[in-house]
């Protein structure tokens, strides 16, 4: 474990930042959001950022391939200029687990080629948390928030950052920035590690459990009747599934530029009535069965097809943003799957 007082932080950030991109959350409107470090920038002390770390690895939009047309040839322009390597800092625990549900989408054969290359690129320092929100609920899926996952893990205490590099991308990172650490002792984030761990126990929903989703007959899911009462208010608006960490969905378009097409792919939202909409129609007619896919995926379908693992890391961001304040929670709250 390492250490630099508070005091250096800037100089640290600003020294980091002389070296790559360096990306932090910072106040903005009232939200907490990651933008670039820049100096004078302050980095927000808002538990966590409106949305998620994901952009910097999926993001809501990005050109795919050009296509441009020279007489009768075509010519293919492979668009991308990602090729520094950057900093994320001040991942939280919740979004520095949704890597690796990312991963095993991206990651899989076929290999997602464009979120690889960022994700090589990118380095994730992530932060402790030690004052969780009501909405959070990241330990029904098993993440500490106070021993964030990430290249490198940060605890923040009035004084001082500590920092624990966990792969070599974070043991390069930690040893370029040498001149400004210290070797530290565990002592102040262990008393930190145990005061937030007790205030997580508090939390409303510290007793959110999945073990009614372990080996859960997949099908008894699917046809509780539930998904109607659950899904009735629902409004299709996807706002659930844009702040998610975890959600994946995109659709691939092509855009005549007038003189070639440009293909680019932006998120997409199982909960609109034109997802997955094919020749002969939309396999989801109605929001219930739109609706039902969503939590399908994350509490039944991912899982079964990742080892148990969970689609969800409990951030709490679709509890809040739900214009009718329906939420993974009461989903999994009120299925009756026995
Ligand atoms: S489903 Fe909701 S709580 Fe779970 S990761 Fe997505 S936004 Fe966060
Ligand atoms: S945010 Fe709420 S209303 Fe909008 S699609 Fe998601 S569940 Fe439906």
């Amino acid at each position: 474990m390492q250490s630099l007082p508070l005091s250096k932080l800037n100089d640290f950030f600003a020294a980091l930042a002389a070296k790559q991109a360096l990306y932090l959350p910072v106040d903005n409107g009232g939200q907490a959001q990651f933008q670039p470090w820049k100096k004078g920038v302050k980095m927000s002390r808002a538990l966590n950022t409106a949305r998620s770390a994901k952009d910097f690895f999926f993001p809501q939009t990005e050109n795919l391939v050009d296509f441009k047309m020279k007489g009768k040839n075509i010519e293919i322009i492979d668009p991308r200029t990602e090729k520094e390597d950057f900093v994320v800092f001040g991942v939280r625990a919740c979004d520095a687990r949704s890597f690796s549900i990312l991963d095993k989408v991206f990651l899989a054969d076929p290999v997602d080629t464009y979120y690889k290359s960022r994700r090589e690129h990118g380095t994730i320092v992530s932060l402790a948390c030690t004052r969780p929100e009501e909405t959070c609920f990241c330990q029904t899926f098993g993440i500490d928030a106070a021993a964030p996952e990430g290249d490198v893990s940060a605890w923040m205490t009035e004084e001082e950052l500590f920092l624990q590099a966990n792969t070599e991308k974070g043991e390069k990172l930690l040893s370029d920035m040498a001149e400004f650490l210290t070797e530290a002792g565990s002592e102040k984030v262990e008393a930190q590690q145990e005061q937030t761990r007790a205030v997580m126990k508090k939390l409303p929903l510290a007793n959110v459990s999945t073990e009614k989703f372990n080996d859960v007959d997949l099908m008894k899911v699917f046809n509780s009747p539930k998904w109607a009462e659950l899904s009735s208010s629902c409004l299709g608006c996807g706002a659930c599934t844009f702040v998610c960490p975890t959600c994946q969905c995109y659709d691939i378009r092509d855009f005549d530029t007038g003189n070639g097409v440009k293909r680019f792919r932006c998120w997409d939202s199982c909960m609109y009535s034109d997802f997955t909409k094919m020749a002969h129609g939309n396999p989801r007619l109605t929001q219930l069965e739109r609706f039902r896919q969503r939590f399908m995926h994350k509490l039944v379908y991912f899982p079964n097809n990742n080892g148990g693992e969970y689609g969800c890391v409990g951030c709490g961001r679709c509890l809040a943003k739900c214009p009718i304040s329906m939420n993974i929670v009461k989903v999994m709250k009120a299925l009756e799957v026995e």
